[in-house]
């Protein structure tokens, strides 16, 4: 991560090391408002918006990926070897979905279309909901 930002000649702060940190540490998937929430206790000098920033920061590195979800907050993932996700339609839940034939997926022989890359999401609900549901049922 440190050799990262170097080369990046970003300077890598405690703060960004600390959203870095918690955000590797986590595997929901969280959006900057639920990392912001958790750090806020331990660095009370932390802005919301400086988590913000520095998520695109470590995007645009290459060091976090986004996930697309039902809602309309950006989530993000400390993985970013490809990787697929089953997303809740119901909680907003992401999980990782680890499967080498989603990974060979080939890409759509779109004229002009130049693939960077794939990742597969299924909408549905996550056990927990699941079972909530099915209780409404009977
Ligand atoms: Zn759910
Ligand atoms: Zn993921």
């Amino acid at each position: 991560m440190r050799e990262s930002f170097r080369k990046a000649g970003v300077p890598l702060t405690h703060q960004r090391l600390a959203v870095y940190e918690e955000l590797a540490a986590r595997h929901d998937h969280p959006s900057a408002e639920s990392l912001y929430e958790s750090l806020r206790k331990a660095y009370p000098s932390l802005s919301l918006a400086t988590v913000y920033k520095t998520l695109q920061t470590l995007h645009t590195l290459g060091m976090v990926s986004r996930v697309d979800s039902p809602t309309a907050q950006a989530r993000y993932d400390a993985i970013v070897a490809t990787h697929h996700h089953a997303v809740c339609t119901a909680c907003g839940k992401i999980e990782d979905v680890f499967d080498p034939s989603l990974d060979r997926l080939s890409a759509p022989k779109t004229a002009g279309f130049v693939p960077a890359g794939h990742s597969v999401h299924f909408h549905g609900l996550c056990a927990k909901c699941a079972k909530t549901t099915d209780k409404k049922k009977k």
